[in-house]
């Protein structure tokens, strides 16, 4: 007697940063820059993409990827430092996981959810559910090693 194994989803959820649609992108097109089906904005453009009170859920809260969210603000140095970093890990991890970046000053409501005490922190979303998080400015390896 043999038991088969069902297989895994050959498909990742992925929410439009633009739009908020949920995309269906099978797993092996992932690293050729898929683009929205609704309104055609790049779904892994490989750079950090900016998030609201009013649209995170439909995309961190959706996606299959693992989602890094940098919490940040204009007037915080260190999080201005560590900007660049968060952009070249961006690229590194593109196709394989989505980098976003929340304004706790624009968006009070997500501050407050994650109960963010100090900017920079990074927090590690699977499924919308955190499994990480950092306090602090962080190189760009260590910001790819949380996503890994
Ligand atoms: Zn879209």
């Amino acid at each position: 007697m043999r038991h088969y194994l069902k297989p895994m989803s050959s498909h990742r959820h992925i929410g439009c940063a633009h739009c908020g649609a949920l995309n269906r992108v099978p797993a092996e097109r992932l690293g050729d820059d898929p683009v929205c089906g609704r309104c055609q904005a790049p779904l892994l453009p490989g750079e950090p993409v900016e998030l609201r009170d009013d649209n995170f859920d439909a995309v961190a809260g959706k996606s299959d990827l693992p989602v890094l969210v940098d919490f940040w603000a204009p007037w915080c140095g260190p999080c201005r430092m560590m900007a660049p970093a968060f952009a070249q890990a961006a690229q590194q991890l593109k196709g394989r996981a989505l980098l976003v970046k929340v304004d706790t000053d624009a968006n009070p409501a997500l501050a407050q959810r994650f109960a963010i005490r100090s900017i920079p922190t990074l927090v590690r979303l699977d499924a919308g559910r955190e499994v990480k998080r950092q306090a602090g400015a962080l190189p760009a390896g260590q910001i790819v090693a949380m996503a890994r």
